[in-house]
């Protein structure tokens, strides 16, 4: 669940049409889902979940890491650069996603 934007079909609260819908998470938090018919959208105060997953998150590194390098370790060294770059940056994209109002 690294990817932080997903389209999922719901029932839109605010134009009640089922359509798809943008959902992005922080870590494996949903915290905004908008609607693609009407553009509405809803944010989730996830700043009490936040940390603890990110805990857990980084206590399970280690182990994803290693499960990647047993599974595919060609793969796991092509993408590992490009994720040690970008990492940072997406800490915090994800750390705006939780704290801005
Ligand atoms: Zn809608």
């Amino acid at each position: 669940m690294n990817a932080p934007l997903r389209q999922s079909h719901l029932r839109c609260i605010n134009c009640s049409l089922p359509s798809e819908h943008v959902v992005v998470y922080v870590g494996r938090i949903v915290s905004e889902v908008q609607c693609t018919n009407c553009g509405a959208r809803t944010r989730l105060d996830v700043r009490e979940e936040y940390l603890p997953d990110l805990g857990e998150r980084i206590k399970s590194k280690p182990k994803r890491v290693w499960r990647r390098l047993l599974a595919s370790p060609l793969a796991l060294m092509r993408s590992l650069p490009g994720h040690l770059l970008t990492k940072p940056l997406r800490m915090l994209r994800e750390m705006w996603l939780v704290w801005r109002r």
